[in-house]
């Protein structure tokens, strides 16, 4: 079955077409700057094409997702040669709250349900039913799927979930964590375990998705106990630009000295701090090295705070599971980077885990990182939300 993959965000749109008998993704790209002008990118990967870029007008996510559809089955570069042959769609949606404990096939009701999570993910949620009602106009036939990133931990016990506020603020507004990532958190943690050769079902395994966005979850007999992420993707690591967590006085603080509503704190937050804002040079962690290499300071702070927020909730989480069987390094930082890995590892050494230096040099491939008498297995596994949800979808429709 050939599965069109959408990953909708408020000007941009992310696609693959991905073929579910063979796993391959036959097409990929993005179309851009949605609603401003519009550009979109578009690469036929089974026939290994270069990319292409056409600038054109996308006014909005409708005429975005015909310029894929037309991309798809073009005569020259078409991945595809009818649309027919698209069986199913399926959809990121970033908050599911608390209505969506796993993947669904969408339906108005459905759509109605995320869009009352709209208050949880503002930014998100309205984009993403933009991109379902868009395919929906074009492709009215064709079944389609949601598949959630706060899904996966929905599993989280109370104790895991809730928040030291007023309990009412639960019961009113459904004030607590729900987690992201969840996508990337399930998939990673089974292909770990399949790595291991044990079963998903009674290993602890802690994964690390270090991306741009970063977030930690523990996974405890195949299902999340605990993550990084709370509300928001605002809480816990500190991302490229997110602060993760801080003392919740600092935000009034801030606003006060800094004269702005809460909208420019939380920008500053989100869109100014983190390893970006602390070291005044870059949110990537190639220029992060580059710039601490040559004795940027600020870039070495950085990297050693960002290290040990992860050591500390990695720690916090196998206290969580009363153990760890498995590490899983993910995402563009945790898939590419074998010396932030091993700073990371290095708070560890008292349980036993090692890594294996030469092993530990991958980047972007499966693999075992840690030594043959490492006490916890660490493994470099790179993420595929992708194809993580056209597994879903397929299993659904
Ligand atoms: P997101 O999906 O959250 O945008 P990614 O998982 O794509 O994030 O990760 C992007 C980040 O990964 C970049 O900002 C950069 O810090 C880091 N990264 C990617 N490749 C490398 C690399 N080869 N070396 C070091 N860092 C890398």
């Amino acid at each position: 079955m050939k599965v069109l993959v959408i990953n909708c965000g408020s000007s941009s749109l992310k696609y693959q077409v991905i073929d579910s008998e063979s796993e391959k993704v036959l097409a990929k790209g993005l179309c851009e700057r949605i609603g401003i002008d519009g550009r979109l990118v578009y690469q036929n990967v089974s026939k290994g094409l270069d990319k292409e870029v056409t600038d054109a007008a996308m006014p909005t996510h409708k005429e975005a997702v015909q310029m894929v559809l037309d991309a798809l089955v073009n005569d020259k570069t078409g991945a595809l040669s009818d649309l027919s042959e698209i069986e199913a769609v399926g959809h990121r949606v970033v908050h599911g709250g608390e209505k969506f404990t796993s993947s669904v096939v969408i339906t108005e009701e459905v759509i109605n349900a995320v869009e009352e999570c709209n208050d949880l993910a503002p930014l998100h949620n309205p984009a993403n039913i933009i991109g379902i009602r868009a395919c929906q106009a074009l492709m009215p036939n064709v079944p389609m799927v949601a598949v959630f990133d706060t899904a996966f931990h929905q599993t989280m016990p109370s104790k895991a979930y809730m928040y030291g506020v007023p309990y009412e603020c639960y019961e009113n507004y459904k004030v607590r964590k729900y987690g992201f990532h969840g996508t990337s958190h399930s998939f990673v943690s089974k292909r770990a375990c399949e790595l291991n050769g044990t079963d998903y079902d009674k290993t602890k395994t802690i994964v690390c998705h270090l991306g741009n966005g970063a977030s930690i979850c523990a996974v405890e007999n195949g299902k999340s106990v605990d993550t990084s992420m709370g509300l928001s993707p605002l809480e816990g690591l500190i991302m490229g630009t997110r602060s993760g967590d801080i003392d919740p006085s600092a935000v009034e603080f801030i606003a006060k000295k800094e004269n702005l509503d809460f909208a420019g704190v939380m920008n500053l937050l989100n869109k100014k701090s983190g390893v970006e804002g602390i070291s005044g040079v870059s949110s990537d962690f190639r220029d992060l090295k580059a710039a601490s290499d040559e004795g940027n300071e600020r870039a070495q702070l950085a990297i050693e705070m960002f290290c040990y927020r992860v050591a500390k909730y990695v720690g916090s989480y196998i206290a969580a599971m009363n153990g760890v069987d498995v590490i899983a390094f993910t995402a563009g930082i945790g898939e590419n980077t074998g010396w932030l890995r091993e700073k990371v590892c290095n708070y560890f050494g008292y349980l036993g885990l090692k890594l294996d230096d030469e092993a530990n040099k991958v980047a972007g491939e499966d693999k075992l990182i840690s030594a043959s008498d490492s006490k916890v297995k660490v493994y470099c596994v790179p993420t595929n939300e992708e194809l993580a949800i056209a597994r879903e979808t397929v299993a659904l429709v």
